[in-house]
């Protein structure tokens, strides 16, 4: 009887409330995912980053014994130089950028840098050399300054807020009442896809790692957020060892090389224009997108 006497908006409550708690279930489950099995034991060697070179040799990959992932994966990334990954989703993109973040050990084959085996050299010492943009940012339950801090240990307010200006979020942290010390995560503020970006890029500003991963770092944003953090993206990884997993293709035209990636095997690489060449899934897939983007900005158009 009391619960039939409940209002309606109260009902709506509950309901936001449990959705609310499966929105959490789903974050914490992805954080389990990608929780490190792998623990250092002591006495390894740090990871020594001399050129920045990147390197996956003959790599193959299962979660499960049953289900390979990966197959005979192999390339390798100059020093400064930008290999992008394409492929479709579940082709096994994400599990490359896990593997160099020894969040996973290969089944075979290795993974180095600058010719260090990563399962060789301390686990803290190569996350520390890597910087991380995600396809969606976890904030922690704390300030904005801890969660740009987080990138470097013992980092200064001033580093803290250079950082954010070359991420083009300083403005807005500022406009805040709490400014830096506002909370954010489930219980602060509410940020925007895009302002999580930013909050990443600044993290990975800070950090100033020689290596980076940005996977799927944009495809959280619509295209006018999507092409300014793009750019930013572009500065931070001048000169820096980049594995560009890609949403977009045209953030990999440049790339020193592209990965074509289908069911965990190489089936094409080389740069964006021979692939257009070779007329194979990478043209078909550019050609695709291309045709969604004329029809994304047609419709943008009619709008106005
Ligand atoms: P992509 O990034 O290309 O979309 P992923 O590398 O994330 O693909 O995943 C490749 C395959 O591995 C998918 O089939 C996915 O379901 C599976 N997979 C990913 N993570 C795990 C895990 N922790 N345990 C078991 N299977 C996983
Ligand atoms: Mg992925």
């Amino acid at each position: 009887v009391i619960q039939i006497c409940l209002p309606l908006n109260a009902l709506g409550f509950v309901y936001r409330e449990a959705k609310d708690a499966l929105v959490n279930a789903e974050k914490l489950f992805q954080l389990l995912r990608e929780k490190p099995e792998i623990h250092d034991p002591p006495g390894m060697p740090a990871l020594q980053v001399t050129h920045g070179e990147v390197a996956f040799e003959n790599i193959n990959f299962a979660y499960e014994p049953e289900r390979p992932i990966l197959h005979n994966v192999s390339f390798r990334i100059p020093p400064g130089g930008r290999v992008a990954i394409v492929g479709g989703s579940g082709s096994g993109k994400s599990t490359l950028a896990r593997l160099l973040l020894r969040f996973y050990d290969v089944g075979s084959g290795s993974v180095k840098v600058d010719g260090q085996d990563v399962r060789a050299v301390s686990a803290k010492s190569l996350r520390e050399a890597i910087g991380v943009v995600p396809q969606e940012t976890l904030l922690f339950n704390d300030t904005i300054a801890y969660n740009i801090g987080y990138g470097r240990e013992g980092a200064t307010m001033e580093q803290i807020i250079a950082a954010s200006k070359a991420a083009h979020i300083h403005d807005l942290i500022d406009s805040l009442p709490q400014k830096y010390e506002t909370p954010v995560g489930e219980r602060g503020v509410k940020l925007s896809g895009g302002e999580k970006q930013r909050i990443a890029l600044a993290r990975a500003i800070l950090k100033n790692p020689p290596l980076l991963i940005f996977d799927e770092a944009t495809s959280a944003l619509d295209t006018a957020s999507e092409q300014a953090i793009q750019q930013e993206l572009d500065t931070l990884a001048e000169n820096r060892t980049t594995l560009v997993i890609a949403h977009r293709l045209s953030t990999v035209v440049d790339a020193t090389e592209i990965i074509v990636l289908d069911r965990g095997r190489v089936v094409e690489r080389g740069t964006h224009a021979r692939l257009l060449q070779q007329a194979g899934m990478y043209a078909r897939l550019w050609q695709l997108q291309q045709r969604a983007e004329d029809s994304e900005k047609m419709e943008k158009e009619m709008l106005a």
